[in-house]
């Protein structure tokens, strides 16, 4: 007997289907984690019960996925638990499987991707059933597949990503076929659909556990190249005034930044991303065309990736604005209307998360002793950071819309709406960046005023 403490609506759930006549058993991922002494999330069950007589046992339901078997139970404690027929497949095309109800729970389990996933325990006997060793592989640390890994991953490439995940975030060894297997499958990432290839990424960066050690297996096994060229490109990178690679710099970063803030760490990851490739021009020649900046360019290479993912637009612009400006910081001795210039082109609201990820970076070369240029610096950070807060709180415009002088005025003053009112706030902008006494109604009519009169000399 071993006692995995389920919650007790899972004894529940499943005394209840038992005594309608129906085997149950929780499995998955709950179990996997109990075993292994670690909090267990969702506790799914498994049951030779049909959905339909599922539905009938309970009293609230909710129909998450009928035709895969799963059936919502919503129990005392007010959590829904998956409960789901048992499957076996009948098809499987790589991207995903056919699904069919099954007899039994053996065969339920021969469907599962790794030996430890393959585990059911009986929430009422207490006994443990597992007919692939899963146990005593997660005792011994071992990753490997049910069955021939070649014709596992064949049939669903997304356990190629899935098995990077648990030996990263469980510290597991990847048994030797399984790897072998897993590394020939790479190529054929691509048949995965964007958002189960970035779900797989969000459970990485989202975990409990620090993220570094799956994304260094992805760059290990060439998943990072296959479908993240764009983090790929930093690995091997020499970085001006740190040891080591972009790559290894990125994958410190992102473990000190905290779970819950997954575009900080998206960001930490595609920092580096600006750099310019080999033979990329990086600045405007004679006759060549203008050359984006490392910020424009890690911008337009973290946007690229996270569209390729189908990220949401608030995640790609959060992501890639961070992007843009996290490796180019004002001085921390710059004049401060440099810092009001710096400030206003990346806006008030950012400021928050951006010094996050400095943070996060400052201790990543704190971790390994990198000092000096190119690396951050303790004490100028938390100068820079002290002025930066206290320009961001002080009354002084950073935007047009902040200034004490608005289109509105220039109506009354008797001008015509058009482009030119745009492009007279941003230069009124500009004179109270520099300096901020300007900022009141009188002194900016008067600015515009003359301004108007230069444009119209000009014209004329
Ligand atoms: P996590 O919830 O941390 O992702 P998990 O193992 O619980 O880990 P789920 O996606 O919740 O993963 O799936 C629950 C169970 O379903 C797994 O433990 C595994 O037995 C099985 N499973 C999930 N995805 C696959 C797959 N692609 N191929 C085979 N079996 C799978
Ligand atoms: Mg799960």
């Amino acid at each position: 007997m071993i006692d995995l403490r389920p919650p007790g609506a899972v004894r529940w759930i499943c005394r209840e289907l038992e005594e309608a006549g129906y085997e149950t058993w929780a499995v998955g991922g709950a179990v996997r984690d109990a075993l292994a002494g670690r909090p267990s999330g969702d506790w799914d069950l498994a049951t030779a019960a049909p959905p339909k007589r599922v539905r009938r046992i309970f009293r609230r339901t909710v129909p998450i996925g009928i035709d895969h078997g799963t059936v919502g139970v919503i129990a005392g404690d007010g959590v829904m638990y998956e409960v789901t027929t048992f499957r076996r497949d009948v098809e499987t095309t790589g991207r995903h499987a056919v699904v069919a109800f099954a007899d039994t729970l053996d065969d339920d389990l021969a469907r599962r991707d790794f030996t430890i996933n393959a585990v059911a325990w009986h929430p009422l006997r207490k006994v443990l059933h597992d007919p692939y060793d899963g146990a005593a592989d997660l005792e011994k640390g071992i990753l490997r597949t049910v069955g021939r890994p070649e014709e596992r991953f064949a049939e669903d490439y997304l356990r190629v990503l899935r098995a990077l995940r648990f030996a990263g975030t469980f510290r597991l060894e990847m048994e030797g076929d399984t790897w072998r297997a897993l590394v020939g499958a790479v190529a054929r990432l691509d048949v995965l659909s964007p958002e189960r290839v970035r779900e797989e990424m969000e459970k990485i960066l989202t975990g409990r556990e620090p993220p570094s050690a799956a994304l260094a297996l992805y760059a290990a096994s060439g998943a990072l190249a296959h479908r993240y060229p764009e983090l790929d490109r930093q690995v091997g990178w020499a970085q001006e005034g740190r040891e080591g690679d972009l790559w290894s710099h990125a994958l410190r970063t992102v473990d000190l930044l905290a779970p819950h803030r997954p575009a900080l760490r998206w960001a930490a990851l595609l920092a580096g991303a600006g750099e310019p490739d080999e033979g990329e021009p990086t600045a405007a020649g004679g006759d060549t065309p203008p050359v984006p900046s490392p910020g424009r360019r890690g911008l337009l290479r973290a946007a690229a990736l996270l569209e390729r993912l189908r990220s949401s637009n608030a995640r790609i612009q959060q992501v890639a604005g961070l992007v843009e400006f996290v490796r180019r910081p004002p001085g921390a001795e710059a004049p401060d209307a440099d810092l009001r210039r710096w400030l206003s082109e990346v806006g008030r609201e950012r400021l928050p998360d951006l010094i996050r990820v400095w943070i996060a970076e400052l201790r990543s070369d704190e971790l390994v002793g990198h000092r000096g240029e190119g690396a951050w610096d303790r004490d100028k950070l938390e100068h820079l950071v002290r002025r930066l807060r206290a320009t961001a709180r002080a009354p002084v415009a950073l935007t047009t819309d902040e200034l004490a002088f608005s289109g509105r005025d220039l109506i009354r003053m008797g001008y015509r709406p058009g482009p030119r009112f745009g492009e007279l706030l941003r230069w009124l902008l500009d004179r109270v960046l520099d300096d901020p006494t300007l900022n009141d109604r009188e002194t900016l009519a008067a600015e515009a005023e003359a301004w108007m009169a230069a444009r119209d000399e000009e014209v004329g």
